[in-house]
């Protein structure tokens, strides 16, 4: 049996034999590929990151604390970002997802995991639905805007484009 609750309905579930469109997992990529993969996209790395193609499985609030982590713009081109911009949204990618997978994800709204039990990296968030609040690296309030149609959260102080 499958349950699935999607609190947000933004989810889907595809069954697909052929896994070969989907990218690397986040947490299985190296450095060298990663960068590889990003030198020739013109978009921009919010965008990018969401993208399944690209990289399965980064969804938009560990996008939005990635990339408040490496201080890097949700808007700036990804081909345009230095090497030394893309090694730190790798490690912060990693660090990231690796914490959140540690405290059981991020409980917003009903969210549970399998055994019914809230996930508490939400506590953790520095950017994702903190708008208004003071950044905790600089104290410029946090700025909501839309990207690719969903809400990101970013530091106009720290994340400059
Ligand atoms: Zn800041």
């Amino acid at each position: 049996s499958l349950i699935y609750t999607d609190s947000r309905q933004f989810g889907r579930i595809l069954w697909n034999h052929d896994l070969s469109r989907l990218g690397p997992e986040p947490l299985a990529i190296g450095l060298d590929e990663f960068r590889a993969r990003m030198k020739p996209r013109k978009t921009g790395i919010k965008a990018l990151l969401l993208n399944q193609t690209f990289l399965a499985g980064m969804g938009y609030i560990y996008v939005d604390e990635t990339l408040f982590a490496a201080r890097v713009h949700p808007l700036a081109q990804a081909s345009r970002l230095s090497a030394a911009r893309i090694a730190a949204i790798h490690q912060h990618m990693r660090e990231i997802l690796g914490a959140a997978i540690k405290l059981g994800g991020s409980s917003i709204s009903d969210y549970v995991d399998a055994r019914g039990e809230r996930g508490w990296f939400q506590l953790e968030h520095q950017a994702y639905g903190r708008e208004g609040e003071p950044c905790a690296a600089c104290g410029t309030p946090i700025r909501k805007i839309i990207v690719v149609q969903r809400g990101t959260h970013y530091c106009p102080r720290c994340q400059r484009r």
